[in-house]
């Protein structure tokens, strides 16, 4: 068992970073530790931060969803962690994959603050509403963590989900409603791993189970529905098999709360490197090797939020820019590309530090994309791409989210990414800036982190 949780904490760990360009939400890891209910184990326990994971995974529907997590100093030598545990910690703290702060208080609210990234929280925290007006002036900001179905859900708003006509409300909450179908329980059917497609029957009863959020909602039937795909769960056995969630095959345009506008301190922070006096600082320090965070503001200087001093300004921060493996409409890697380093993407770079999206591909795919496809670069505060393929690159452009699309295909040469543009390397396989994603297909779920964790597992099917 040891060595299973060893692998689940590896894969949770792949999803960490305290890079503010990569992360796509803020949490307190203690509190999030300690939320029993959760899964009503242990008072504290490590691998409820991967049901933080798994949940933003579902709520961005993206299952390479970064989380930066925030740590006080006293969990790492929590008594009641296994020693494991605070091993797993420790090397985590050191890589600059959490935080860690002598206490916490106001830091994820001020991390979000500053960077726009929303804010998970266990419980509302109105005591920083003073310093932060938008944790009352906009709740959509704040993602609720609560448990659903032996695992974790995120509401935006603060507010937990009330249950509906006594059942659990199994929707997926967000800007853009996704298509269920509820679970009957008097139907055994729910209790099995779906794998048939919903059925037209089925997708009208979902249709009549949506609730209309406030404003802006996209939910678009697909003109042409993926055959293929069918309703088969993303390799996701636990929760599907609760009936939790049951997609049909519908395209859903993205219009969710995915980041804020950070706030003007923030965006002066984050517009500058900074240098902590400890050379081995996991956040500022020179050693450091991916992107920063922002630093603490105490009494209006910016500060080390692990070391607590002054940290000093080391110039203007170098452009960075996080784009997303899509294929099938589903996110499944984040990584960063900035001035310092381009990144090749293929299906297999000779660089283990480029990245590769051979694992997805299908024959065709697979046949059409290069080993080394494309090269992303930062040159003058944009990103770059150069196709590297005999086949060409093919560039979506986008001025907006809604503008008509025109494509052109380049060959061995270089192209600067502008708006909403996208990069194809073969249909169904595209390079997204950002959360630039336009719409996803809910057929498949983002697989969970914890699949190798064998006390969740079976707490999840309890
Ligand atoms: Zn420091």
């Amino acid at each position: 068992m040891r060595f299973e949780i060893s692998r689940v904490m590896d894969t949770i760990e792949q999803r960490l970073t305290t890079d503010v360009t990569l992360a796509q939400a803020v949490v307190d890891l203690g509190e999030v530790a300690r939320f029993m209910s959760l899964d009503g184990g242990r008072p504290i326990n490590l691998l409820r931060l991967g049901m933080v994971v798994d949940a933003l995974s579902r709520y961005l529907i993206d299952a390479g969803a970064m989380l930066y997590p925030v740590a006080g100093r006293e969990v790492l030598s929590e008594a009641a962690l296994t020693s494991k545990e605070r091993m797993v910690l420790g090397r985590w703290a050191d890589d600059g994959l959490i935080e860690v702060t002598p206490v916490v208080a106001d830091r994820p609210v001020e991390i979000a603050d500053f960077t726009g990234l929303p804010l998970i929280v266990v419980r509302d925290v109105p005591q920083y509403a003073a310093r932060f007006p938008w944790l009352t002036d906009s709740p959509e900001r704040i993602l609720r963590l609560t448990p659903r179905a032996g695992g974790a859900v995120l509401t935006p708003g603060g507010e937990p989900s009330p249950p509906k006509d006594g059942k659990e409300r199994l929707v997926v909450v967000g800007k853009a409603t996704l298509p269920i179908v509820p679970p009957d329980p008097d139907d055994p059917a729910t209790e099995k791993p779906m794998a048939e497609p919903v059925t037209a029957a089925d997708e009208t009863s979902a249709d009549s189970a949506l609730e209309e959020p406030a404003g802006e909602t996209a939910a678009e039937p697909s003109a042409k529905p993926d055959q293929d795909k069918g309703g088969r769960p993303d390799g996701l056995q636990s929760f599907t098999a609760r009936g939790a969630q049951r997609f049909g095959r519908t395209r859903v345009v993205r219009r969710r709360f995915t980041r804020s506008e950070p706030s003007g301190v923030g965006a002066s922070l984050m517009a500058r490197q900074w240098r902590c006096k400890e050379p081995d600082c996991p956040a500022f320090g020179e050693y450091r090797r991916i992107g920063q965070p922002v630093p603490r503001m105490r009494g209006g200087v910016p500060a080390c939020p692990r070391h607590g001093e002054a940290v000093k300004d080391a110039g203007p921060r170098p452009a960075a820019f996080a784009v997303a493996v899509v294929v099938e409409d589903l996110a499944r890697r984040r990584f960063v590309v900035d001035a310092a380093r381009p990144v090749v993407v293929g299906r297999e770079p000779s660089d283990p530090d480029d990245i590769s999206v051979g694992a997805w591909l299908h024959e065709a795919a697979a046949a059409w994309i290069a080993k080394e496809h494309v090269r992303l670069s930062v040159e003058a505060g944009r990103l770059v791409v150069t196709d590297l393929a005999d086949n060409g690159t093919l560039i979506w452009k986008r001025s907006s989210p809604d503008i008509k699309e025109e494509t052109e295909r380049i060959y061995r040469k270089s192209y600067r990414l502008d708006g909403w543009d996208s990069i194809e390397l073969y249909t169904g396989v595209e390079l997204v800036v950002g959360d630039h994603r336009l719409q996803t297909v809910v057929g498949s779920e983002p697989a969970s982190v914890l699949l190798d964790a064998p006390t969740v597992a079976m707490r999840l099917v309890d």
